[in-house]
């Protein structure tokens, strides 16, 4: 990665309360789990500026799995619902976290929890990687591919050696290993049109989805912090309805059916920090982007349940030399848990 450290998360550091990594709640029976912001890719719509090119990232995390696991643990049992699906994601590729298999098995143990799945390009994990994860109870792969053409996939992805013939090949292996795969490519309006209606073709004929919705296309939008495309992105209405009319011509649900993947509401964390609260924290590292650091509260409880991380802004005053430091500072962002401060007093 270019000039940023990689740090290791462990124990010592709250796993609620940041998307870079840890775990994301958002009050259904849905838990993301992010075990690594790493990415070897360099997509040129990233969301999340991701992949060893991005100029805007200044760090990036891996979670030690033993602590990862013990956080999901009592997360899932806070939620009390019997059919919780654990999705692994992140604002990186978590195929690269070199214990996820160990992340798989023991997300797939803890009561409470039926499904396991995970977002990846697939590329890195060969035949017997794929089939040491069917074998940890792996249910589903979310597999983005954003064109069969391998020239074009090259240039989507920001990096020539990627191979996407190579992805379709483990796309395969998923299958015969009995994990589940649903493709989910970016539609960039101008940049991949005519790529669409050939990836439907391709994950039909090669019993991708199991019988439900195999390609969940996503639509392209623009991110403050991502990397963009010059296009002019879909308005909402324009997406959904060029979605139906590819349904019809190709004679395939492209558009989920409600309740098709059970998600429901299910008891969200409690939110130990409000908007407009003042906290004291210590500086830990850098955050994720530039001008941000990582703190974490100085009174804490010693649980998931109630104990955070926080990321803290301070645009061109953030320093490295600050890590150490405690402050006080003021909660500007409390949505699902994800908690955004600045420096009291500003
Ligand atoms: S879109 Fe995904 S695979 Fe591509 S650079 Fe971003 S995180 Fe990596």
């Amino acid at each position: 990665m270019r000039d940023r450290p990689v740090y290791v998360i462990g124990a010592g550091t709250p796993l609620v309360g940041t998307l870079a990594f840890g775990i994301v709640d958002r009050g259904t029976n849905v838990v993301e789990v992010r075990p690594t912001s790493l990415c070897s890719l360099n997509c040129v719509f990233c969301s999340v500026n991701a992949g060893p090119l991005s100029r805007a990232r200044w760090a990036e995390y891996v979670v030690e799995p033993e602590a990862l696991l013990a956080a999901l643990e009592e997360v899932v049992r806070f939620k009390n619902t019997g059919d919780l699906e654990v999705h692994i994601d992140g604002m990186g590729d978590p195929g690269l976290f070199k214990d996820l298999a160990e992340l798989v098995r023991g997300a797939k143990a803890i009561p409470g929890v039926a499904v396991v799945s995970m977002q990846t390009r697939l590329y890195m994990l060969d035949v017997e990687r794929i089939r040491e994860l069917a074998a940890a109870g792996l249910d589903r792969f979310n597999v983005s591919i954003d064109a069969m053409d391998p020239q074009l996939a090259k240039k989507l992805a920001g990096a020539d050696w990627y191979d996407v013939e190579l992805v379709f090949s483990r796309v395969k292996t998923a299958l015969e290993a009995g994990i589940n795969v649903v493709i989910s490519p970016v539609w960039v309006p101008g940049l991949n049109d005519a790529e669409m209606p050939r990836i439907v073709k391709w994950a039909v004929e090669h019993g991708v989805g199991r019988g439900g919705t195999p390609v969940l296309i996503q639509k392209y939008i623009p991110h403050k912090r991502g990397r963009r495309v010059k296009t002019r992105p879909m308005s909402w209405g324009e997406f959904w309805k060029r979605l139906r009319e590819m349904e019809r011509e190709l004679g395939v649900a492209l558009i989920p059916k409600p309740g098709e993947y059970r998600i429901h509401k299910a008891p969200e964390l409690p939110k130990p920090y409000r908007v407009g609260d003042y906290v004291t924290v210590e500086v830990v590292g850098r955050g994720i982007f530039k001008g941000e650091l990582l703190a974490v509260p100085t009174s804490r409880r010693g649980t998931a349940i109630w104990d955070r991380v926080m990321t803290l802004v301070l645009g061109s005053g953030a320093s490295e030399d600050m890590v150490g430091r405690r402050m006080r500072v003021k909660v500007i962002e409390d949505s699902h848990n994800i908690y955004i401060a600045r420096p009291a007093g500003r």
